[in-house]
């Protein structure tokens, strides 16, 4: 039996808007902004499916979801996560894990880490274990520093094992 793994990265970004509650991996967020979007925004489950989709050679999520169809407004980054997640699994693929880093000044993301890793988890019927989610600063400088955008960056590692 032989094993193949493949790497995949998703990158995401979205702008702030005055409001809360902030959206990310699935979690709603206690905070005075919001990121602006066609669907939820949630920027962390976009990256991430881009990182699956990535790994699986399957395209991303602007052709999956293009954000030209109104059937997309307003929608839920769950899903669209949970429906090209299948697509991987039907190639046969499995995941051995996530890793990712959201770029935010505020607010700060570490009391939120773990209901925020259990949310991606139960989005991908994985172990908690298979997702590591960081955070970093703008340093005050630039789009993410001055809170006008939160960005992310994720990979993700997939592993198939079929005959040699
Ligand atoms: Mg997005």
């Amino acid at each position: 039996m032989g094993s193949v793994l493949r790497i995949g990265l998703g990158y995401d970004v979205h702008r702030f808007e005055a409001g809360g509650p902030l959206r990310l991996g699935g979690v709603d967020i206690d905070h005075d902004h919001h990121l602006a979007g066609h669907s939820d925004a949630d920027a962390l489950l976009h990256a991430v499916t881009d990182a699956l989709l990535g790994a699986a050679a399957l395209g991303d999520i602007g052709e999956l979801f293009p954000d030209t169809d109104p059937a997309h407004r307003g929608g839920n980054s769950a899903e669209m996560l949970e429906l090209a997640w299948r697509q991987v699994l039907e190639q046969g693929w499995e995941l051995v894990n996530l890793d990712c880093v959201v770029h935010l000044q505020r607010p700060k993301l570490l009391p939120y880490r773990e209901p925020i890793r259990a949310s991606v988890a139960r989005i991908l019927n994985v172990d908690v274990d298979q997702i590591w989610l960081k955070a970093k600063t703008g340093e005050s400088v630039g789009p993410i520093g001055r809170g006008e955008a939160l960005a992310v960056q994720c990979v993700a590692l997939l592993r198939k094992t079929g005959s040699p």
